[in-house]
């Protein structure tokens, strides 16, 4: 059993903040400090550009990429991080087309998609030039949209504004059967609900380490692709270090073995240590305890906000086996609400146009978080404390 008291005291979480942002950023494991701090004295400033071979500099983003893996259901060595999500996300679409039946023109997604992913496809569509065609369909219909003109599918797991989640297993393997290849984006799911990449037979997935895995903001990003495909694929960001050789600095390109074709340029060392504090604290637990404490944390606040909060609407499948690990609700006035609720040290987030969104991350938030985060909640609707103009500018990230 994962001991979540244990957990919770690893990280440092701002006295009198209820933090409920986990789904967009994580809060700073302690021992990064720490961490980071003698990976800056000991070996960038100790050991200078011996760290790349001292250091294991080198060897950090398939490292990391395997305890990622971990949490993801991934085969060892078959993920790998480095550069931002958006990036990867072009990566894997750019190299499943590659792969794909070479007749058929369609890529399919779904307006619950994360904004980046459908702008980065329209880039790399645009650029191709092949007369691919971007066909976004609702996230209920994705699975009546798979036919034999789908090249490949392109998902996020979990939809950014509710937590809706797709049946990655179901719909691979609908997909598959229609020859169609998959590129899952696990922002959402990865830390937050049990992924099973090799059990669902994945072909391609990408996700972030800055949200559920607690990895600090810009923390790199990473890529899975599936063994069948690892010695198949040839990356359209072929960087040095994705090269079978970089230090021969020969003047073409030459893939890398299996994953390691899939990084690009030099990976962010000092981040990589803050995601390493991270990734020590996710080895404490267990992801089926930490499904089971998020369903039952996100169910206590649903119902909690619904008793005590009338006018909002819950915006969030009420079924947890639906839901990732977050819940929204929506007000006229969300956005002020959000900023009342901040000013009082509970912070959530805000999504257009109307949503209140809420991470539920059973690492470090508990019941009591829960009930404190409602009482306050309740007070601000009760007593209309949002409606004041400071609440209602609106600050470059909501
Ligand atoms: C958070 C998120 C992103 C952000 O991409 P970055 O390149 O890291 O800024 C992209 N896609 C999805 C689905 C996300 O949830």
């Amino acid at each position: 059993m994962t001991d979540f008291a244990a957990t919770k005291a690893m990280f440092h979480l701002p006295e009198g903040v209820i933090y409920l942002d986990g789904n967009s950023l994580g809060p700073l494991p302690k021992a990064a400090n720490a961490h980071v701090g003698e990976a800056m004295q000991n070996e960038w400033g100790d050991k200078l550009i011996t760290g790349w071979n001292k250091a294991g500099w080198m060897a950090l983003p398939v490292q990391m990429g395997d305890r990622i893996g971990n949490l993801i259901g991934a085969e060892p060595g078959h993920v790998v991080v480095g550069d931002t999500l958006s990036i990867k996300v072009y990566q894997a679409l750019a190299s499943a087309l590659d792969l794909a039946v070479p007749e058929r023109r369609v890529v399919l997604t779904d307006n619950g998609n994360f904004p980046s992913d459908i702008y980065m496809a329209q880039g790399l569509l645009r650029t191709l030039d092949k007369g691919y065609e971007l066909k976004i369909v609702d996230p209920e219909a994705v699975g009546d949209a798979i036919d034999d003109s789908v090249a490949v599918m392109m998902l996020t797991e979990a939809d950014y504004r509710t937590g809706r989640l797709h049946d990655m297993a179901t719909l691979t393997a609908k997909a598959h059967a229609a020859g169609v290849l998959t590129v899952w984006d696990l922002a959402h799911t990865a830390g937050a609900v049990p992924v099973d990449l090799s059990g669902a037979q994945a072909d391609f997935a990408v996700g972030c380490t800055y949200k559920y895995l607690n990895g600090g903001p810009g923390a790199p990003a990473f890529i899975y692709v599936a063994p069948r495909h690892a010695g198949r694929t040839v990356p359209a960001l072929s960087g040095w270090l994705g090269h079978e050789l970089p230090f021969a600095f020969d003047l073409d390109y030459r893939p890398g073995a299996g994953i390691e074709r899939m990084r690009v340029g030099t990976p962010p060392v000092l981040q990589m240590r803050a995601l390493e504090a991270a990734m020590d604290i996710w080895d404490m637990a267990d992801m089926s305890d930490v499904r089971a404490k998020s369903i039952a944390l996100c169910d206590l606040f649903i119902a909690e906000v619904e008793t005590a909060c009338p006018s909002l609407t819950l915006n969030s499948p009420r079924e947890g086996a639906q839901r990732g690990s977050q819940v929204s609700f929506r007000h006229p006035e969300g956005y002020a609400v959000m900023q009342a609720l901040i000013s009082r040290g509970v912070i959530g987030d805000f999504r257009a146009p109307d949503n209140l969104r809420f991470g539920f991350t059973p690492l470090y938030i508990d019941e009591a978080d829960v009930h404190g985060a409602v009482e306050i909640l309740a007070d601000i609707l009760t007593n209309d404390l949002w409606d004041r103009p400071e609440f209602k500018v609106r600050a470059a990230v909501t």
